[in-house]
């Protein structure tokens, strides 16, 4: 009869969700009470009062030997067999939106003395190769000289030898591997892979790995100039010289490129609108922000005499002034709140920099994307993007985008940074983030060949991740490909109103 009564209890607690609550706040007191809560009125029979501790005690240790096998028993029955190849094959093959690069133009590319192995090193793994303690005087030589393979190879090798282990480095080797047939990178192997990229960009290379590899339909631009002879690109603008101002030269220089003296501060701000409406006619998708690169993401309310005061003290400055961030902060602040004015009005989607800066020696403090929460409640018809997983600040994140209804999450480039907090934060997004709201692909990379090896490692953690959620039975595969669409095209195809 006990063990009837126990099974009794154990469905009505199932069914009322709250063996978590009971375990979490479990006293033999708070756990009787809780029973009695659930099942007013049933009374425990009295033969069984002697014995009532250890029932509780008995009751308690089949509850928490239940919480793990309750975490895996979700919504979907166990899928069909070969449902793993199933996911990988259609996010292998799916078309994709890729939310951020800063392609350099293959026409100038093909010129360059870049054009060897080092062009598959010369931008985050460059950040590594700095970082494992590379002088940065050698620059010029793997970069600007045409010096033969080897010796560029010699001038890098003891750094690469201390740094090979990272993320970045792992997927120059991956895009040397799969795209060129070179199986590692080292002094044996540098002079085939770089006559082999020369070789490559003899033809449409761009076009076809961005098209036939990458099956990339649009890719949204971070840079100014227009690519030409790359198809369906989408470009974003940057407003940083107005967000980061410092110095009267900078006024200057805005007022000469517009023809327009800058002599008050009202005539900055209509530079900005002068500026923010010829970026609309050419068809830019969003305002980027990247001031985390220059100062803290805090940005306050600012009263217009504020701004003024440090306006006039760089219109009456000399030339060569430059005020520090913390001067020229509340000017700063002022234009930025202009700038979304601009991007409400205009229903301009505005996507941030967030987390870790690429190059070396910056502060991560300033990128925090918690920093912002201000402004999305300031500005709640803006949608805002955060970019880059906000590295290393993801469960920020999470929290940011399940609060805010128009915060969204993008994961450009993180899959370079780090393939495991990618996998496991996307888990979590996916838990916690509405995935209306989850952009999951951008490489932020200059050469396509390393945004083909960043998306091969970001589509093998999409992958993974979509099918262990199968496989614990969160998702069903239904769910799981239809996600994968979102995240990757749908999503992106909404939020920059590409149509
Ligand atoms: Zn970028």
């Amino acid at each position: 009869m006990t063990l009837t009564y126990l099974c009794f209890l154990k469905q009505i607690l199932k069914r009322n969700h709250c063996i978590d609550s009971i375990i979490s706040k479990f006293s033999f007191r708070t756990l009787e009470a809780s029973l009695s809560c659930l099942v007013p009125h049933k009374k425990f029979p009295s033969s069984f009062l002697p014995g009532r501790l250890a029932f509780l005690i008995f009751l308690f240790i089949i509850l928490t030997q239940e919480t793990p096998l309750l975490a895996q028993q979700y919504l979907k029955s166990v899928p069909e067999s070969g449902f793993e190849k199933r996911i990988t094959d259609y996010i292998d093959t799916i078309r994709i939106i890729d939310n951020h690069e800063h392609l350099a133009d293959p026409q100038i590319v093909k010129q360059l003395d870049l054009l060897d192995f080092m062009l598959l090193l010369h931008q985050y793994n460059y950040n590594d190769l700095i970082s494992s303690g590379l002088p940065k005087s050698n620059f010029d030589k793997l970069f600007n000289q045409k010096l033969p393979p080897k010796e560029k190879w010699d001038i890098i090798a003891p750094y690469w030898e201390a740094s090979f282990n990272t993320a970045n480095n792992r997927l120059a080797v991956l895009a040397a591997r799969t795209l060129f047939g070179v199986d590692d990178i080292n002094r044996s192997t540098v002079d085939t892979l770089s006559a082999r990229i020369a070789r490559a960009y003899q033809a449409d290379w761009t076009g076809h790995v961005l098209n036939d590899l990458c099956r990339i339909d649009y890719l949204i631009q971070d840079g100014d100039d227009k690519i030409l002879g790359v198809d369906n690109i989408k470009y974003v603008k940057r407003f940083t010289s107005w967000l980061t101002v410092r110095s009267k030269y900078r006024i200057d220089s805005i007022a000469i490129e517009q023809v327009n003296p800058i002599l008050t501060l009202e005539d900055f701000v209509l530079s900005l609108e002068e500026e923010f409406n010829s970026a609309m006619n050419r068809g830019v998708v969003a305002v980027k922000v990247n001031m985390a690169y220059y100062r803290t993401l805090k940005i306050d309310n600012v009263k217009v005499e504020e701004a003024r005061r440090v306006f006039r003290s760089l219109r009456n400055g000399d030339e060569d002034h430059v005020l520090t961030y913390s001067e020229a902060k509340p000017l700063q602040d002022y234009m930025f709140h202009r700038l979304m004015d601009l991007a409400q009005k205009n229903s301009m989607p505005v996507v941030f920099h967030t987390g870790l800066h690429s190059g070396n020696g910056n502060y991560i403090a300033n990128s925090d994307p918690s920093l912002l929460s201000n402004i999305f409640m300031r500005y709640p018809e803006i949608k805002f993007s955060l970019f880059h997983g906000s590295y290393p600040y993801g469960g920020e994140l999470s929290a940011l985008a399940k609060n805010f209804p128009n915060v969204f999450i993008d994961l450009n480039w993180i899959y370079a940074i780090s393939p495991s907090y990618s996998e496991r934060y996307l888990h979590e997004w996916l838990e916690t983030i509405p995935v209306n709201k989850i952009m999951a692909f951008g490489g932020d990379f200059r050469c396509v060949e390393n945004i083909y090896g960043e998306l091969l490692i970001a589509k093998q953690v999409i992958s993974k991740v979509l099918i262990s959620k199968v496989g614990q039975g969160y998702f069903s595969e239904q769910e799981a490909l239809k996600i994968a669409k979102m995240i990757l095209y749908d999503n992106s195809k909404l939020f920059y109103k590409i149509l």
